[in-house]
């Protein structure tokens, strides 16, 4: 520990090497060759280590995995608030002004809500088999349920 502490304290000394890259984590300027630890561009201080991660953060793989990640995040969050929100319309909205009864199977779901839960856990056992043959990851499946829970439930009320 006292030892890789020592390396440490001895590379900040040393000029900025060219490779791996490092970024100033201020203003991105690029240090290369820099004997002071201050940033020329913008006057902020830095270590190798801040400017080491800075220039992962920004580079374009890491960029693009971030992107790719948020994404994906995405399609499964609307996924799922489509299938949530189908199956809360389907099952206490009563279908039309005219029938206002429900009929509760159970707890707080209705038969339609029950139906419609079927519905889910089948998309979801199917999507999960095809899932495993043609490698499309969990948020494109609850993507695609979500959307054709929402188309079911609109032409429901159609
Ligand atoms: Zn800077």
């Amino acid at each position: 520990m006292i030892e890789r502490h020592s390396l440490e304290a001895a590379r900040e000394k040393l000029p900025v090497p060219a490779s791996p890259l490092h970024l100033c984590p201020n203003c991105d300027y690029n240090l290369t060759g820099l004997v002071s630890r201050r940033c020329p561009e913008c006057g902020d201080s830095f270590t190798l280590s801040e400017a080491r991660h800075r220039a992962i953060e920004t580079s374009e793989e890491v960029q693009s995995f971030v992107r790719a990640t948020k994404w994906d995040g995405g399609r499964k969050a609307l996924g799922i608030v489509l299938i949530v929100a189908s199956f809360a319309v389907i099952n206490w909205v009563p279908p039309g002004s005219f029938v206002v009864v429900r009929r509760y199977v159970g707890g707080f779901i209705t038969m339609a809500g029950a139906m419609m839960l079927w519905f889910i856990l089948i998309s979801l056992a199917i999507g999960g088999i095809l899932r495993f043959y043609f490698e499309v990851s969990w948020s494109s499946v609850l993507l695609a349920i979500g959307l054709f829970c929402a188309c079911g439930t609109v032409i429901r009320f159609l």
